[in-house]
């Protein structure tokens, strides 16, 4: 990571830790100061050597399917090269994501003074490349003479739900929204007496006297006291057009919801079968993409584009008509899309390759065994299939980021994404987990029939109501006409096998010594009775880190599953905070979306779970209410 107005390295952060946790557009705390991650258009990979970008044609596609990202053309790792360790201040130093000083107001510790950067009275210092971390500004005035002291970041920043971010306003605020009546420049001092937000922090205005309490700024009443947001996009360097309508929120620069990422995922599938349109599929871009759809044009084609010679073995109709099949594919998906339709469904192919009855060939990146024959006879009513996956690879791309809330998992618009780039940007920033996981189909019989029996209870029907409610609550102005609060719904199985997946994470977490926040799930659930779906996939994608060996996989071997699905189900029939928990409902007005789960029972780390813990509830899966609601009353 590097400062490049100062030209120094000013902190190591791991590349995966780039893109998740803190990303374009997110502010940094380091430990004198803090940074924010500049946008795509000032990234630069001149010096780096080495990395290659990362290849997975059908997540390209997902992210291009968004309007802002449609000129994407490439998936970047984080820039990086080697040679840090041997020769710090040598070419790799240069290299690195750039980022500026934010907030740009610094307080000196020793005399309290409150100021800008671009003032003038502070100064960079970081006298050793090998030791970033020791980066600091001081308050470089007369005042001081010899050495001098140590100035921080003001560690205030207003945020608002549109995404933007700005520096607090001190003076507007220390006076109360008017001006200085004695200085056109007033000089601010800041009492930073420590402690959280505000409660501490006390403005001074030394030009007239004008003083005021931190805490006046915090809470809702706090934001009566802030003026309006003015739409900036730091990390772009620029507002936005037509300004801003939001009340922003005053945030202290470490807090966790100053910005989340929006991400998209997809795992690397085989081919999709020795098909026709699955090679076509496959070679669209070099191929297909810029063909005129009229078929006259194929037989021109074959003999200038070179990706068409691996066709030759098929003749022009059948050719044609496999194109024109997977064409319409794709414009249906892009209608949708525009129609906001939600996130490009990266789901589907991935449940096509789980759930059919052949396994693919394996591949580099993903290799598939199956234990089903083997399941021992106590879990036959519990699982149809069981499948290790001996081998995957996940590839997350970052589209965008939000502020204040995190990205809606289902709705892509309920809360608004900031750009990561001031013009539509050719790359965006991606990483690579290659990894093991365990696939978990319930037999559909015992979901089709659980459906039918909660469909209509009392328990679901709060479900539902708390959703829409949710989002009610949440749909910003510009989409409130026409807005449909139940678009989106998960579906009622999606309750009951995500809770199935939190139960065996966390046994699996508990038996293996996983660190549980180092496994990922994904749930692929539907009721469409053409197209129904019920499993659960378990795995490893933790970045930069080993794999875990078959650690995982071994986990559905045959003699040891029977006991981790007992022991998870076993365990789903108590928690340490019942009555309390067990008899959990969602409650429309309470905005929890969740029933009979909690902290103690099934919740589990953000960067596990795929819906932030929503949607969990165990009286859906074990019989801890009525048995009539659970989809297995009676435990194997
Ligand atoms: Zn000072
Ligand atoms: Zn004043
Ligand atoms: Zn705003
Ligand atoms: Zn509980
Ligand atoms: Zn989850």
């Amino acid at each position: 990571m590097r400062d490049a107005t100062y030209r120094r390295r000013v902190g190591a952060v791991r590349p995966s830790h780039l893109m998740f946790t803190s990303g374009v557009g997110s502010l940094v705390d380091l430990p004198n100061f803090a940074v924010l991650v500049r946008g795509l258009d000032d990234w630069n990979y001149t010096n780096a050597h080495g990395w290659e970008r990362i290849d997975e044609p059908r997540l390209l596609e997902a992210v291009r399917q968004n309007k802002r990202n449609r000129r994407v053309k490439e998936l970047r790792p984080a820039p990086w090269t080697e040679g840090m360790e041997a020769n710090p201040g040598g070419p790799a130093s240069l290299v690195g994501v750039p980022t500026l000083p934010f907030p740009g107001c610094f307080r000196c510790t020793a005399c309290n003074d409150l100021g800008s950067l671009d003032s003038g009275a502070f100064a960079f210092e970081n006298t050793n490349p090998r030791r970033p971390h020791e980066a600091r500004f001081v308050h470089n005035v007369s005042r001081h003479p010899g050495r001098k002291p140590l100035a921080v970041s003001a560690r205030f920043v207003l945020t608002c739900a549109n995404g933007h971010l700005d520096e607090f306003p001190y003076v507007h605020f220390v006076h109360q929204g008017a001006s200085c009546a004695k200085a056109s420049h007033p000089s601010l001092q800041m009492d930073d007496r420590g402690g959280n937000i505000g409660a501490n922090v006390e403005l001074t205005c030394v030009s007239c006297g004008a003083h005021r309490n931190m805490r006046w700024a915090s809470g809702e009443r706090g934001q009566d006291n802030l003026p309006r947001c003015r739409g900036r996009h730091p990390h772009l360097r620029r507002f936005e057009e037509g300004g801003c309508d939001a009340r922003p929120k005053v945030l202290v620069v470490g807090a966790s919801n100053q910005w989340f990422s929006q991400v998209l995922s997809a795992l690397a599938l085989p081919p999709a079968g020795a098909g026709l349109e699955g090679l076509v599929d496959k070679h669209w871009e070099e191929a297909f993409a810029a063909l005129p759809p009229n078929p006259e044009f194929l037989a021109y084609a074959r003999t200038t584009v070179p990706a068409l010679r691996q066709f030759e073995q098929w003749d022009d109709a059948t050719l044609s008509a496999a194109i024109a099949k997977v064409r319409a594919a794709k414009e249906g998906q892009a209608q949708e899309e525009e129609q906001g339709q939600g996130y490009p469904d990266l789901r589907t192919p991935e449940w096509k390759v789980f759930s059919s009855p052949d396994l693919p060939d394996p591949t580099e990146d993903f290799a598939l065994r199956s234990v089903t024959a083997e399941l021992p006879a106590s879990l036959k009513g519990v699982f149809s299939d069981v499948l290790q996956v001996e081998r995957l690879r996940e590839v997350r791309a970052l589209t965008g980021f939000t502020r204040l809330e995190a990205p809606d998992p289902d709705d892509p618009e309920l809360v608004t994404s900031a750009p990561l780039a001031r013009v539509e940007p050719e790359w965006i920033p991606a990483s690579e987990v290659r990894g093991e996981g365990i696939f978990l189909r319930v037999p559909e019989e015992l979901l089709a029939a659980w459906e039918k029996k909660v469909t209509g209870s009392e328990a679901m029907g709060l479900h539902r109501q708390a959703y829409a409610t949710y989002r009610a609550n949440r749909v910003p102005p510009h989409r409130r006409s026409g807005f449909e609060p139940m678009r989106f719904w998960p579906g009622e199985r999606y309750i009951a096998l995500h809770t199935l997946s939190h139960l065996l994470i966390r046994t699996i977490a508990l038996d293996c010594g996983y660190n549980s926040a180092s496994l990922s799930e994904r749930i692929y659930a539907s009721g469409d009775a053409d197209d129904p779906r019920g499993g659960i996939l378990i795995y490893t994608a933790v970045p930069d880190a080993e794999g875990t060996l078959g650690g995982l996989v071994s986990q559905a071997e045959p003699d040891r599953l029977p006991r981790l699905v007992r022991r998870a189900l076993h365990e789903a029939m108590r928690c340490s905070s019942d009555p309390l928990c067990a008899e959990r409902l969602p409650q429309a007005q309470a905005d929890f979306l969740h029933g009979a789960a909690c902290h103690v029972c099934l919740f589990v780390s953000e960067t596990t779970c795929e819906r932030g813990n929503r949607f969990l509830d165990r009286r859906f899966v074990v019989p801890i209410g009525s048995p009539d609601l659970a989809l297995y009353p009676e435990l194997p």
